[in-house]
């Protein structure tokens, strides 16, 4: 099976920074990580391969420092790494993100599942999983516990509030992974980071991949940012402890007119 994880460089951090005069987020002095949705759907693709066989490529779109990033996938022990990389992709935001990724998906040729994890932690949106699909016109199945793949194509667990349905889906796929897929990504190994070091990661720009120009970077980008800002701090809610459901209910009642809400 041919399986490809798309793969974002992100800043260590969960607490992400924004400079209030730009609008974007502050990445100085913050280590980069490798999105750690992504090393868990890296995990489910090397797990795949190595029950049914095959090939797992990882792709990334980003700055030259994101070899970095594809660097600790190969180490893990994925085969191949591609970044896409050129200026004229600089300040996409999803929609020209995926449009981006997709070509790189296209040029690959012959492509069973793509691997997404289920959101990056700094962007958060969770969107351009579900939108490579859209631009390569095939299924997808997003929050993904569990991958199994059949001869012609694929069953997963897709996690929901109230439990997991079971779907099968014709390949090829993209599915978009949680944690749970599998709690602990493999570590890289010494031998693998020798290994990822010797290999070339190839470099593809707006010359390697059928892109539109007006469908990449800034000009592809209708999302306009009018405000980015950390909520504040909701009021601390309160637990309302009664022997009965009914004494509760007479609790909250007596709070709420306490409070002239009712
Ligand atoms: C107007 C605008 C301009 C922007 N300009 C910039 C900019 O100049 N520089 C910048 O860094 N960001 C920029 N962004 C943010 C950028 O659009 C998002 O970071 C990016 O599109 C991914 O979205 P996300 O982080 O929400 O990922 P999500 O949709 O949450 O990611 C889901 C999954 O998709 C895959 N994925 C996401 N991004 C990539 C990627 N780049 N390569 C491979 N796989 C990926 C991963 O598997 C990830 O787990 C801009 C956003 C907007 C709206």
């Amino acid at each position: 099976m041919e399986i490809v994880v798309c793969v974002k460089q992100v800043p260590d951090t969960t607490e992400v920074k924004i400079d209030p005069q730009t609008n974007t987020l502050i990445r100085q002095g913050i280590p980069s990580i490798v999105n750690p949705f992504d090393k868990n759907a890296v995990e489910a693709a090397l797990q795949i391969k190595e029950k049914y066989g095959g090939r797992v490529t990882v792709i990334s779109m980003g700055p030259p420092q994101a070899k970095e990033a594809l660097k600790e996938c190969l180490a893990m022990g994925v085969d191949e790494a591609i970044l896409m990389s050129d200026r004229a992709f600089g300040g996409s935001d999803t929609l020209a993100t995926s449009h981006t990724l997709a070509a790189g998906i296209k040029k690959m040729g012959k492509v069973d599942l793509i691997i997404c994890g289920k959101q990056a932690i700094d962007g958060d949106t969770a969107q351009v999983g579900p939108e490579i699909a859209e631009h390569l016109n095939i299924p997808q199945v997003t929050y993904v516990a569990k991958i199994d793949a059949l001869t012609d194509a694929i069953r997963v667990e897709r996690e929901h509030e109230e439990g997991y349905e079971i779907i099968e889906s014709s390949l090829p796929a993209l599915v978009t992974v949680i944690k749970s897929s599998n709690h602990q990504p493999r570590y890289a190994t010494v031998k693998g980071a020798l290994k990822a070091n010797r290999k070339e990661i190839p470099v593809w720009t707006v010359h390697d991949v059928q892109v539109g120009a007006e469908r990449i970077g800034l000009k592809g980008s209708p999302t306009q940012v009018r405000r980015i800002f950390t909520p504040s701090q909701r009021m601390q809610g309160e637990i309302i402890k009664a022997d009965t459901a009914r004494e509760a209910a007479f609790k909250l009642v007596a709070k709420l007119s306490e409070a002239k809400i009712v």
